[in-house]
């Protein structure tokens, strides 16, 4: 499958290596190549500059956001939340009846840590962007996990959720595909129904963060038990 992933932070090379080590073919999007690839410092996050990681990764090339989003059967969005409705509209019409598959969370950092989010309750990120781009089949998920579990679920111990929400049945089928490659077993993979479930879904990080500061590391997630 062509796939797009939008975002160089962890998130976009996590699952761009999964994805490309699936056999798919896949290019990362970025606003500015070029700037992108002179940034020398680490990130927020401390992860190395995005051209250490590319030359590791040769095989997997770097575009705009619209030139990535253009050739591609499936989109990924792995941009800052508080970004990426601008991220996305740079990919304009490249998204055009495109499956999007959301991983972003609208956290704002504007007033330090912990970061807000930017919308809640009554409305979601997903919702936002799906209505943005109304042709777009978006599907919510794997926002509440870190980056490696996202594409290896059995680093921990025990089976956990992901959880999946959106509008178009056929593009959360093409997600189940994807996250049945890196290893998600069907039981563990819960569709919550339409789009507005993104609103539980990205709601989970105040909670996430909240464990991160107690647990000291974020290789953990959440199970779900029912009689
Ligand atoms: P990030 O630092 O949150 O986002 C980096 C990406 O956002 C870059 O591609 C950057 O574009 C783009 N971006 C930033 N500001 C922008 C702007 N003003 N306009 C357009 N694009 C902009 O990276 P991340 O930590 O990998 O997280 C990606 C997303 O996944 C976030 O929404 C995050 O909440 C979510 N998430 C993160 C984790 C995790 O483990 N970190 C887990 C689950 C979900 P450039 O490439 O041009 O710099």
């Amino acid at each position: 499958m062509r796939i797009a992933v939008l975002g160089t932070g962890i998130v976009g090379r996590t699952l761009a290596e999964g994805l490309a080590g699936q056999g798919h073919e896949v290019v990362m999007g970025t606003r500015d190549v070029s700037e992108t690839l002179a940034r020398t410092e680490p990130d927020a996050m401390g992860n190395p500059p995005f051209s250490q990681w590319q030359t590791e990764h040769s095989d997997i090339p770097l575009i705009t956001f619209a030139e990535a989003a253009v050739q591609a059967e499936v989109v990924i969005n792995a941009t800052a939340g508080i970004a990426s409705l601008a991220a996305l509209e740079a990919a304009g019409s490249g998204l055009e009846d495109k499956v999007l598959i959301d991983v972003a969370n609208p956290l704002d950092f504007s007033k330090g840590f912990p970061p807000t989010l930017s919308v809640a309750n009554t409305d979601s990120l997903a919702e936002q962007i799906q209505r943005a781009f109304p042709s777009s089949k978006v599907v919510k998920s794997l926002s509440h996990m870190n980056a490696r579990l996202m594409i290896d679920p059995g680093r921990l111990p025990e089976g956990h959720e992901v959880f999946l929400a959106g509008n178009d049945d056929s593009a959360k089928e093409t997600l189940r595909g994807l996250l049945k490659e890196f290893g998600w077993q069907d039981e563990h993979i819960i569709d919550l129904g339409s789009i507005e479930a993104a609103r539980g879904i990205e709601m989970m990080l105040p909670l996430w963060l909240s464990l991160l500061g107690k647990l000291s590391s974020a290789d953990f997630s959440l199970k779900l038990v029912t009689t």
